[in-house]
Order: C-alpha cells, then structure tokens, then sequence
C-alpha cells in the first residue's frame, strides 16, 4: 500500500492538479496571442527550476504535470490494462529519444515560435490521452514514453525532501517495474536490472541517457537559437558531443568496472551542475536578482549538488533491490 498524503492533503494536490491544467491552457493561448513574453517567462524563468524540483523530489512534479493529470484520468476511466514488461522497455527507449529530439529542437524552433511549441504541447497532450485510453493508469504515458521520465528516475535515486505520491490510492501494478511513484530507491535498479552490478550497466538504456547526458548539455549551451534550416547542424553539435561524453564514460565505466550505484548519481550531479553553471546567469538576469546573483545560484546548486550526491551514495537500498529483471 503506498502511504496517502491525508485528505486535506490530497485535497491540496487535487486543486494543484486543476490549477496545472488551467495554466496549460493559460499557456497555450499566450503561446498564440503573445509569443516573445510567454516564451520568456517559460523558458526563462520556469523550465529552469524544474531540475532542481526533480531533486527535491520528482514526485511534486509528477504530482501536478497536467499531461499526468490528463493520463491518469483517460488510464483510470478506460485504460484497457497493464504494460507488459517488453512494451514498457521499449518504451523507455521512445521517451529518452524523444528527450534527445526535443531539446535540441529548442534552438532553431521551440524557443522563438510561440505556435510550434503550442501545437507541439498539444500534441503531447494527446499524446498522454490516447496512452490512457490504451494502458491503465499512468502506465502508458507517465510510467512509459513521458520523454522527463529518464531525468526524474536518474535525479529521483534519492530525493532531499520524503513525499508520498498524490495520485494513486493504492497500486494496482499498472506498471510492472519502475514506477517512481511506487518505490523511488528501486526505480533505478527496476530500471537497469542486473546489469546495473557491474559496468554493463553502460549498455542499458538508462546506462546510455546518463551517460550521454552531460555532453547532451554542453552541447544545448554551446549553441544559440538560430533559423530552421540550422536543424541539422544544431542536432550534429548536440548529438555529437553526446556521443562523445558516452563514449567517454562507457569506457571509464569499463576500465574500472564501475557499478551503476556509484556512476549514475555522479553522472547525475555532474549534469546537473552543468546545467546550472550555464543557466545561471539568465536565470539571475530573468528574476533581476543583483550583480554576483549568478555566481550565488552557482554556489548554492554546487552545494545542494554536493550534499544530494553524498546521499545518494550513502544509499545502497537500491543495490540489493530484487527486480523482475533480475529473475
Ligand atoms: S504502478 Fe502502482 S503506484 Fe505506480 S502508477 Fe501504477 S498504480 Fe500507481
């Protein structure tokens, strides 16, 4: 049974949830109607904090994100059943794809046209529809192609802030393995399986998220928002130092036959702070904070970054998890 937040308390997520979807279509319509202010105030000075939520605990974002709410009403009302455990594997593969393809879409499309990115919310909105039309639950979206999926798992190993799920009453095992909702310590071991004991970990799709993943960012921050026809060149900058920075890592991994449980927090903080090294000083410069407010930002996510790795690592609960991958 999964510990419920109180009834007041789920109150409070029930009406965080309707307000997510208001602000949705709040968005949507200011994506059309007024573009350049909109995109800032998203990009700028919303999207930024969402990393550093996912350490707090991914499961205040999986608690309100209104293309959840929109799955699990359709997966709760007619979704037809469980993912079988191949489907939901493959599935994890389309969201990191989808991941990969839509950030670097940012530079040359997302982050200057307010009706691309209104069509293509839209369409991933629909997307989490016709999922819990198929899937029961959040079991076809959330749980599966949700392209945030592989950050929440790689930064929900061990969250600053114990919080319950607010959506699910009890598990009816809509998801047969992984489900942060469920048991955030043991999603990753779900996730990896048993590769994740030695340096094989590297060949899992997880394994090559994490991996990839700080070169994915340097490469997004070395570029700058240009036209269309920039698409090619923009992902093979992006892409390509992803695959350096997994090349890099995998062989690492391999030399010194790093554990999962040791590699994917470090990747996981490394990226993070990245992240934050280069988003700063726009950050600073959205909420107007005062000269030196970058190199504040910087420090105080180093040190959050410091104090989440040393737990993290302190953790071995995952190690040991027993896994349907295992058997
Ligand atoms: S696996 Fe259980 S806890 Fe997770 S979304 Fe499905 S029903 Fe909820």
């Amino acid at each position: 049974m999964i510990a419920l937040p109180t009834a007041s308390g789920r109150r409070w997520w029930w009406t965080a949830q309707m307000i997510g979807l208001a602000l949705t279509g709040v968005l949507l319509v200011e994506l059309l109607a007024a573009p350049q202010p909109t995109l800032h105030v998203l990009w700028d000075m919303v999207i930024p904090l969402l990393p550093a939520v996912f350490l707090v605990n991914p499961l205040v974002w999986r608690s309100v994100c209104p293309l959840a709410t929109i799955n699990e009403y359709t997966g709760n009302q007619a979704g037809r059943g469980a993912v079988p455990p191949r489907v939901l594997r493959v599935a994890w593969v389309i969201g990191i794809a989808l991941l990969f393809a839509m950030v670097p879409a940012r530079r040359f499309l997302f982050n200057e046209d307010g009706a691309a990115l209104a069509i293509t919310i839209s369409l991933v909105a629909l997307l989490a529809l016709l999922a819990g039309l198929t899937f029961a639950g959040r079991a076809g979206f959330c749980n599966a192609i949700c392209p945030v999926l592989p950050v929440e798992k790689l930064y929900g190993q061990a969250p600053l802030l114990p919080l319950s799920g607010a959506r699910c009453a009890f598990c009816t095992v809509c998801t047969p393995a992984g489900c942060i909702d469920l048991a955030a310590d043991k999603t990753m071991a779900q996730t990896v399986g048993p590769l994740r004991k030695h340096s094989g970990w590297t060949a899992t799709g997880l394994g090559v998220f994490a991996a990839a993943l700080p070169g994915f960012i340097i490469g997004y921050f070395t570029t700058s928002n240009q036209g269309l026809d920039s698409a090619g060149a923009v992902y093979a900058w992006v892409l390509g130092l992803a695959v350096v920075s997994y090349v890099v890592v995998a062989l690492i991994a391999r030399t010194v036959n790093a554990r999962a449980q040791i590699a994917m927090p470090v990747l996981g903080a490394a990226s993070l702070g990245l992240y934050y090294w280069h988003a700063s000083p726009s950050l600073a410069a959205s909420y107007a904070l005062a000269p030196g407010g970058a190199w504040v930002l910087r420090a105080v996510m180093g040190a959050t970054l410091a104090w989440w790795l040393w737990r993290t690592l302190r953790r071995t609960s995952w190690r040991n998890a027993t896994t349907p991958a295992d058997s």
